[in-house]
């Protein structure tokens, strides 16, 4: 079994370890390819590929974008991207950009249902301000006592439809897509199963004029095996990856211990026929590690 881990963030996004500390995680758990892909931002990438260079595994720059895509807030996996590309850079500073007011809002909504004081607390969460996120809220709504873990937060305040959420435009898919590419890399839709419409998925005819989009823009692969799809959702996605001539990724979508899925490198091969997203990469490296 080739343990390899696409998926991933650290505390420059909304992770509660730091690069370093997510190496040897991944690496204890005998992790050998490994992505640190944090929401919107790159910074951490230079401490994760020298922490898991000391560890013996090959490292993926990446990166998850925010994209707003219709009612949807869709998230985009780049792999193999380069972090100094400038459009790339200047992209993902423009989306972090906005966080800041829209943080603000979420405090003023949730202070509306009697939950005071959010903002500051919310902050102490963050060790890279500009990427205060609805993770940031529920951590401190749990340690303040307010509800027992982070889930529960989210289905109670946080999201879409409850007193918390502040619809925000995030990314264009083209602009995304566009970075990624520009800079070299693979544009991955992350966790398909995971966009709702209220309790529902999204639906095959979405679904399918979504990936039809992704296709056409250059979209590359498809996350078929991630913490937060059932055995089920792996199959499906296999098959739609297959329809729509999508290579396939895996990733554990880390947080933190206990708050995540699936801790890392602890994820079930890809179904079989699915083309591995790593297939064409320098084989040598990928294959020696694993
Ligand atoms: P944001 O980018 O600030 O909207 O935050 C999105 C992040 O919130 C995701 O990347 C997840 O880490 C987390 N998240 C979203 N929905 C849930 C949920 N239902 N349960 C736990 N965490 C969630
Ligand atoms: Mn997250
Ligand atoms: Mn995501
Ligand atoms: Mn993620």
């Amino acid at each position: 079994m080739l343990n390899i881990d696409l998926h991933c963030h650290s505390t420059y996004s909304d992770g509660a370890l730091t690069p370093a500390e997510l190496a040897a995680r991944a690496s204890e758990r005998g992790v050998k390819t490994w992505a640190l892909t944090d929401h919107d931002e790159l910074d951490g990438l230079a401490e994760a590929r020298h922490a898991a260079e000391l560890h013996g595994m090959t490292f993926i720059d990446g990166v998850e974008i925010s994209v707003s895509w219709r009612k949807h807030t869709l998230h985009i996996v780049g792999l193999k991207i380069d972090p100094t590309y400038p459009p790339l850079v200047a992209g993902l500073q423009q989306v972090r950009s906005g966080r800041g007011a829209r943080a603000q809002k979420m405090a003023d909504e949730l202070a509306k249902v009697g939950i005071r004081g959010v903002l500051e607390g919310a902050y102490r969460f963050t060790t890279n301000p500009n990427m205060i996120g609805r993770t940031h809220f529920a951590r401190h709504l749990v340690e303040s006592g307010q509800c027992k873990d982070v889930k529960s937060v989210f289905n109670r305040y946080l999201a879409q439809g409850k007193p918390g959420y502040v619809p925000h435009q995030w990314a264009a898919l083209p602009d995304a897509i566009g970075w990624i590419k520009g800079s070299g890399g693979i544009a991955v839709l992350a966790h398909p199963g995971r966009y709702m419409v209220g309790r529902q998925s999204m639906g095959s005819k979405t679904m399918r004029e979504l990936l039809a989009e992704f296709v056409e823009l250059g979209g590359g692969a498809l996350e078929v095996v991630t913490g937060s799809h059932t055995p089920e959702q792996y199959a499906e996605f296999a098959r739609y990856a297959q329809e729509f001539g999508l290579s396939c990724s895996c990733g554990s979508d880390f947080h933190g211990p206990k708050e995540s899925y699936r801790d890392m490198g602890r994820l079930p091969d890809l179904p079989l026929g699915c083309r591995p997203v790593w297939a064409d990469w320098e084989t040598s490296s990928v294959l020696k590690a694993a």
